[in-house]
């Protein structure tokens, strides 16, 4: 008898970027949320990926969703609209971003209707878009094992209420320390997560870019993750989608119980997926990884926060 593995299923951006990084531009390059994420859990889990795209979304990229192995019967292919779009720009510090333009296009009309057979599938994860859109998925949804969700300024500020109200039912949320403080109005990071586990959900991680992330659990416990440091960050477009495909990758692996043991693995995962994905552009360096590689890579984080208990007395 074979058994099944588990099912994850992402709903997010899918889409075209326009990059600018001090040392290089970057026009046409696929990315998008869901992409990232689909890309680094592949790895992990059997990813179903739900979105929408224009009729300028390249063949190619569709093709290496499907050769990662995720499934791509939730992706729409809107002929007469076109693919989501963003403009970004790093600065000297790569921490530091601007975003220059953002255009919905085809999720401005979106109304996702997820296959039959997605709608049984034991993980969720919701990642960055209109929250409205983030509530629909849910709803269709029968009964995930674990629900995370991801999400950002921009929905924070003009879609508040909507946000608040999936949150509710959020198992796991990632966001970065801005949007933590913007989220719940305090500045300290330790109460801003205190403030966002009231609203729902029981596990909080803020992504805090080269310094790594901080969860906070459903039992008040704290954990310290590093981001690898790197000699040369080619793109950090996408880090944030690749940590949580890495995380939620790790938690619907076969057997895996989501608890406070296992949500600090999968946040050493999820930073081990981050550090690949800043290493190029787009998702170039999320493709054609195998697990040796990865797992290499989950043995140099380990060795970068090992030390030996030491005392005084
Ligand atoms: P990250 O670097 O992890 O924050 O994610 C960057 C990706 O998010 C890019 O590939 C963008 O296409 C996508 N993105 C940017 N703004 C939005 C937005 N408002 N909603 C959904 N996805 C977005």
């Amino acid at each position: 008898m074979t058994v099944q593995k588990p099912h994850l299923v992402v709903v997010g951006s899918v889409a075209i970027d326009w990059i600018i990084t001090p040392r290089a531009e970057r026009p046409e390059s696929v990315g998008g949320s869901a992409t990232f994420f689909a890309m680094a859990a592949s790895y992990l889990a059997q990813v179903r990926l739900v979105g929408v795209v224009g009729r300028d979304f390249p063949d190619y990229a569709v093709a290496d969703l499907k050769a990662a192995g995720v499934d791509v019967s939730g992706l729409e292919i809107v002929q007469d609209g076109l693919t989501f779009r963003w403009k970004g720009q790093y600065h000297e510090n790569m921490n530091d971003r601007t975003t220059l333009e953002t255009h919905l296009n085809v999720f401005e009309k979106f109304q996702p209707n997820l296959p039959a057979e997605f709608r049984g599938s034991e993980y969720l994860f919701l990642a960055n878009i209109q929250p409205r859109l983030q509530s629909d998925v849910f709803a269709q949804m029968q009964r995930p094992r674990l629900v995370g969700l991801d999400t950002m300024n921009l929905w924070i500020s003009i879609a508040n209420d909507d946000l608040k109200a999936v949150l509710k039912d959020v198992d796991v949320l990632t966001l970065n320390d801005e949007e933590a403080r913007q989220l719940s109005g305090e500045h300290n990071i330790v109460k801003a997560a205190r403030a966002i586990r009231a609203l729902g959900p029981r596990n909080v991680v803020i992504k805090r870019g080269e310094y790594g992330a901080l969860l906070f659990d459903a039992d008040g416990e704290m954990f310290s993750a590093p981001a690898l440091p790197l000699e040369d960050v080619v793109d950090p477009t996408g880090a944030g989608d690749s940590f949580a495909g890495g995380f939620m990758g790790w938690l619907a692996r076969p057997g895996v119980e989501p608890n406070g043991a296992s949500l600090r693995t999968a946040m050493i995962y999820g930073s081990v997926m981050a550090s690949f994905c800043v290493e190029g552009f787009s998702y170039d360096r999320l493709k054609g990884l195998d697990q040796a590689t990865i797992q290499k890579r989950f043995e140099t984080f380990a060795a970068l926060t090992n030390f030996a208990r030491a005392s005084l007395t």
